[in-house]
């Protein structure tokens, strides 16, 4: 069970560099990322740990290590900020 919410999460929004949220500003990345709940134990206690920027196949994105307050679990959340492909 826990492996196949392990895999609906990289498969969700997020989950993966090729699959992420679209966001307006990167001052809402954390809060965003911070919101999700844990894929493991379902706990919304995500808390972030590094948020950096990374560019993955030519595509400027930011990366979000968080890790859960409940279980333990680390992961990373993948985003890209709208404001770079509006001009
Ligand atoms: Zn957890």
């Amino acid at each position: 069970m826990t492996a196949a919410r392990e895999r609906l999460f990289e498969l969700g929004p997020g989950g993966a560099p090729a699959r992420p949220i679209v966001l307006g500003s990167a001052s809402l990345v954390e809060a965003r990322a911070t919101s999700l709940a844990c894929p493991r134990c379902e706990e919304a206690a995500l808390r972030v740990e590094e948020h950096a920027a990374e560019t993955v196949d030519g595509v400027r994105l930011r990366a979000v290590r968080v890790r859960c307050a409940r279980c333990g679990a680390a992961r990373r959340v993948w985003f890209k900020l709208a404001s770079l492909l509006a001009n």
